[in-house]
């Protein structure tokens, strides 16, 4: 029999193929998945005792015929009758490509994407690859086979057929442009993506592996190892996520991120197991990785599952953008299958979970740092850039956050924030009653600031993030009389500025004739000369950067703040500071020796510079020259 598809407008189809192209790879994940819902829908049947029988081997085959050149999708599922066929494939599997063509009139092709997204194509996605579709399908109810066939035009035709087996054969006949689908490894990689997961078997090709032979020995008697070739299963039907994390040690969630991510050999650090069933239906794993300076956001990213079938891994808009540093995967029946991500983005249900998610994964590390304590200091430098980055971007999350998040010092001591001003505040609040603390970017680079700040009996902490500067920007604007200084940024007296004041020996005209001869000495555009009567203990030279210049270049270099383009590329600025009270110091302007006065000052000077790495080139070689004359 002949029938017309009831489609008012004459061809659908070369505006489907043509729209659909760029993702015209779904059409796999689609008529696999309603071969996995056929076979489910069977099992449950037969579990209400409504199909009786015996059900057999019910995995799925996916197989291509090359001489044809055809693919065909075969399952053992409940069935169509010729009355099904006819009311699910061509009313209302057609029905939905219709309304997306309603739609499409009189939009611009890039509505038109926009809009593709918002129609579960389904069956009817086959027609993107091929030049007609065949079905052969009998019902489990016992009646007679049917054949469908659609050539990718309006009309098709339906007729019995003695069909042995019960169950859906999908023949796609490929079209010449779309021809990769007959290539065993495309295939396989599809399958691969989209159905890893999916909950009854596929089976397509053939593998080798080696196995113990039961037969063979070798000369020690064991059984000999030989390779065997067998039949391939695509998936895993039972991933750990849909188990129940009771049964379930971290070893088996480490092997499942490996199975995830086979090119990550790093271990997670923590997992989350997700099981919601109210408001909405949620499971999965989420991974905690370690997070390399050189993160790449384009890989082992969080994958999106609508019941065990992938959807993507594109989840910007689904999580928040922190949680993007996450790994694992989602599932969910309430994430829509088949939309664009634009859409994904304004779905309520999706909204509701991406905050649910935020919530979990807070009080997953509320409860390490409670219960866990040691292996969460232990992690804490994998896991801060993490937590840092969901305190700046989520108010909630920084809330929840705040009193867990630690801070460590050059000792490798951890504190709470409470806990660090309690410890710092009697020796380190300035006379406005601010307290300063005082932060080092590099351990080693900083050494003498630091140490210098330890004889004084302050306390050091290590801030050498990614986003400890805009971490401690923002716990600057939260939380007044807080004030963060980074070790260099002034001499060690005024670091916290007292209101103790420590004489000078030098006279107003000898501090004025000091500064200048150093200003003679630099180049002023870089280098800025303060006096500052410190103790004799005090370095005679240091270089200092000012905190908030400093900030300034860094934010214009980040591009962050808002800064940029405004300031552009800020050049490098210190100051160097002469300790008015320092022997060496008022032994030069004692001197009568002009010469001498300005080769102790340049060795000075250097010696500060050097000291930072800043001196280099031909001020590193004059400094080396005029050292060996001194010497000699
Ligand atoms: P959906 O899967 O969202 O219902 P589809 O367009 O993918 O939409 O499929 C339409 C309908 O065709 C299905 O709901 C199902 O009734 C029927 N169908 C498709 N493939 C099979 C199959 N392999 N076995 C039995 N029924 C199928
Ligand atoms: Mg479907």
């Amino acid at each position: 029999m002949k029938g017309k598809i009831n489609v008012k407008t004459e061809n659908i189809f070369p505006v489907i193929k043509k729209f659909l192209y760029s993702d015209h790879e779904i059409f796999l994940r689609e008529i696999v998945s309603n071969a996995v819902d056929a076979t489910q829908k069977l099992k449950t049947l037969s579990s209400l005792g409504e199909a009786k029988g015996e059900l057999g081997d019910l995995t799925i085959d996916v197989k291509i015929d090359k001489d044809n050149k055809t693919l065909h999708v075969i399952d053992r599922g409940i069935g169509m009758t010729k009355d099904e066929v006819e009311k699910y494939i061509t009313q209302i599997a057609f029905s939905g490509a219709e309304e997306f063509l309603e739609k499409f009139k009189g939009k611009s092709e890039a509505d038109v994407n926009q809009l593709i997204g918002h129609f579960g194509l389904g069956f009817f996605s086959s027609f993107m690859v091929s030049d007609k579709v065949e079905i052969f399908t009998k019902s489990f109810k016992d009646e007679k086979g049917v054949h469908w066939t659609c050539d990718g035009d309006t009309e098709y035709s339906i007729e019995e057929y003695d069909k042995t087996e019960r169950g859906t054969e999908i023949v796609m006949h490929i079209t010449e442009e779309c021809k990769d689908f007959l290539e065993e490894y495309k295939i396989l990689e599809l399958l691969k993506k989209y159905c890893k997961f999916m909950p009854v078997a596929i089976r397509f090709g053939k593998e080798k592996s080696w196995e113990d032979s039961s037969t063979e020995k070798d000369k020690e008697g064991n059984p000999k190892r030989v390779e065997v070739e067998k039949d391939r299963i695509i998936n895993n039907t039972e991933p750990l996520w849909k188990k129940s994390p009771t049964e379930l040690k971290d070893e088996d969630y480490n092997k499942f991120f490996h199975e995830l991510y086979p090119m990550n050999f790093d271990e997670p650090l923590f997992h989350i197991h997700l099981n919601v069933d109210y408001p909405f239906n949620l499971t999965g794993v989420l991974y905690f990785p370690k997070v390399k300076k050189n993160i790449d956001p384009t890989q082992d990213k969080i994958q999106l599952y609508c019941n065990q079938v992938f959807v993507t891994d594109s989840v910007e808009g689904v999580v928040p953008q922190y949680m993007m540093l996450l790994r694992g995967i989602l599932d969910s029946p309430d994430i829509p299958l088949n939309v664009s991500r634009s859409y994904l983005q304004s779905d309520n249900n999706v909204k509701k979970i991406s905050s649910h998610i935020s919530k979990k994964v807070a009080e997953k590390l509320e409860a390490i740092s409670t219960k866990q304590h040691e292996d969460f200091l232990n992690k804490w430098d994998d896991l801060k850039v993490f937590i840092e980055y969901g305190m700046l971007s989520d108010e909630k999350f920084y809330d929840r956050m705040k009193n867990i998040y630690v801070f460590k010092n050059t000792q490798k001591e951890f504190y709470t924030f409470e806990d660090y001003k309690k410890k710092i505040s009697a020796l380190q609040t300035d006379k406005d009653g601010n307290i300063i603390i005082l932060y080092a970017q590099n351990a080693d680079e900083q050494y003498a600031y630091i140490q210098a700040a330890k004889d004084k009996g302050y306390d050091v902490l290590l801030m050498d993030g990614i986003l400890d500067s805009h971490f401690i920007n923002m716990m600057e604007q939260k939380n007044e009389k807080i004030r963060f200084t980074r070790i260099d940024s002034d001499v060690i007296g005024k670091l916290i500025q007292k209101d103790e004041k420590i004489p000078s020996k030098l006279s107003e005209d000898e501090t004025k004739k000091v500064q200048e001869m150093m200003e003679a000495l630099v180049d002023k555009k870089i280098f800025t000369i303060q006096t500052e009567s410190l103790d004799e203990s005090s370095a005679p030279i240091t270089v200092t950067q000012n905190e908030f210049m400093r900030r300034m270049k860094e934010m214009s270099e980040l591009g962050g703040g808002g800064m940029y383009g405004l300031y552009g590329d800020m050049p490098e600025s210190y100051n160097l500071v002469i300790n008015t009270n320092h022997p060496i110091i008022y032994n030069i302007l004692q001197s009568t020796d002009t010469a001498k006065q300005t080769e102790t000052l340049s060795q000075l000077k250097d010696l500060a510079l050097l000291s930072q790495g800043l001196l280099k080139g031909e001020a590193l070689d004059t400094f080396i020259k005029r050292s060996t004359k001194i010497i000699e």
